[in-house]
């Protein structure tokens, strides 16, 4: 049996569990990566939390840290000096940073995202040779300043219409001209605006009858001429994301920038739909640091607060029991996704990643309600860490393409029709 763990002073004591349970076996790389994350979370970006939320600036200490420990290139493949992280794998980092910094995970998933869809998805895509080669030589350009400059990219797509929904092409477009492309438009909450190095945009090639096949992704440099940051940003949660609006005013972008090959990304899409449920670790770190606070608060292990425990009481207990019981599911569920991430998913396991992707965004959310009303008036004093959890966790079901309400419509709609399938119109 596993000995009770022990305070510095030999009492026993809380000690939060590992992100990914203690049900799995973890490859050595994950126990490295998981154990760096866990270090600096801990170490360097709780600390700094307050600070980010309150002043609703950019961890930029944060991501130095992350750039020195080697985690902006977990995804890069090894062959180009990265970690070759798959898709469990990060999203279990990713998971235990969220449980520090809200806001540093989900800026940090918009940086690993550039390497993920450049990388191991686009590996498993069809491309004709020629592409393969020419997506090959242009990532290495992207890696190279991952690895060896410390650069950091972005994920602007939403644009305020019906894109970032997957219903409509991209609003902003990018015209062919000799050498590359001129993009013009505009992205909304564009997280790490004026943070990060590019911005990697997915826009519209700029031809008659285009429609979301001509998705392009493009990384687009900070300083280009014809970029702007516009805008204030004091949002109610995930304020270090420092999510602003961009503008792009004929800015001229080399071809060598094409993170994808034209044409890809909507492949990419279709056939890889967990390359959207990256948002959501975040959150499942957000629901394991709520549920850790609680456990310490309730046994008076709260770091800087009276030891005053408040255990003892049966309903104290009944709320903890639930937030640990939607904890349990909630990770569950986010280990099964995780694993199940592939190319071509079945259907099932398609419908299965909204149900995760739904169930992580809003369970962490309720786990948060719980903890406020649990913990009680203190607790949501600025100076302790669950009022600012509870307003990031918010957050969680409003980010597109999967809304909490866009996964519930096409679960529901998934669920009753099969592939091509209508109903009769009525008569009336
Ligand atoms: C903290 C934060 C950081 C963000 N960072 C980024 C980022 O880095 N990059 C980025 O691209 N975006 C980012 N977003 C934007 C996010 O993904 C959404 O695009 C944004 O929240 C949408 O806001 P909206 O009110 O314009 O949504 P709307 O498009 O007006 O949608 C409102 C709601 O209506 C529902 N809805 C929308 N379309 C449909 C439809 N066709 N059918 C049925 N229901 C629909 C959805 O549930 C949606 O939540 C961020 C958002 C937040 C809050």
């Amino acid at each position: 049996m596993a000995a009770v763990p022990q305070s510095p002073n030999g009492a026993s004591r809380y000690m939060p569990p590992p992100i990914a349970g203690e049900y799995s076996a973890l490859t050595d790389k994950q126990k490295t990566l998981l154990e760096i994350a866990a270090t600096l979370g801990r170490e360097r970006f709780a600390p700094r939390a307050e600070a980010v939320d309150r002043d609703a600036v950019f961890p930029f200490a944060n991501y130095d840290d992350m750039r020195e420990a080697g985690l902006l290139r977990i995804c890069v493949p090894e062959k180009h000096g990265g970690w070759g992280a798959d898709f469990a794998t990060y999203v279990m980092v990713a998971a235990e940073i969220g449980r520090h910094c809200g806001a540093t995970a989900l800026t940090y998933n918009m940086h690993v995202c550039s390497t993920i869809w450049s990388g191991f998805i686009a590996d498993d895509l069809d491309m004709s040779a020629a592409d393969r080669a020419e997506h090959e030589r242009i990532r290495a350009i992207h890696y190279r300043r991952i690895v060896e400059e410390g650069k950091i990219y972005s994920q602007p797509f939403s644009e305020g219409g019906a894109a970032a929904a997957g219903k409509a092409p991209w609003g902003t477009l990018a015209r062919k001209v000799d050498g590359g492309y001129v993009v013009n438009g505009k992205k909304i909450f564009a997280s790490l605006a004026g943070a990060a190095d590019y911005y990697g945009i997915l826009c519209t090639l700029d031809r008659p009858g285009a429609t979301q096949r001509d998705s392009m992704y493009l990384a687009v440099h900070r300083d280009l001429p014809g970029v702007t940051v516009t805008g204030d940003w004091d949002p109610l949660g995930m304020r270090g994301t420092v999510s602003r609006t961009l503008l792009f005013k004929d800015v001229f972008v080399p071809e060598s920038e094409r993170l994808m090959p034209e044409g890809i990304y909507a492949q990419a899409a279709l056939r890889w739909p967990h390359m959207f449920a990256t948002l959501s670790p975040t959150y499942m770190g957000i629901a394991q640091a709520a549920y850790d606070f609680t456990v310490q608060y309730l046994r008076g292990e709260v770091p800087g607060m009276p030891p005053v425990k408040r255990r003892m009481y049966p309903t104290k207990q009944v709320a903890v029991a639930e937030m640990k019981i939607r904890l349990e599911q909630t990770r569950a569920i986010f280990l099964q996704n995780a694993r199940a991430a592939c190319v071509d998913p079945s259907k099932e396991v398609r419908l299965g990643i909204y149900a995760a992707h739904y169930t992580i965004m809003e369970n962490a959310n309720e786990i948060c309600r719980l903890a406020v009303r649990t913990c009680g008036g203190q607790s949501m004093l600025k100076s302790l860490p669950l009022e600012r959890l509870y307003r990031d966790s918010r957050c969680g079901s409003l980010m597109l393409p999967w809304t909490a309400e866009l996964c519930v419509d096409r679960l529901g709609r998934e669920c009753l029709y099969e592939s091509g399938e209508r109903d009769e119109e009525p008569v009336l």
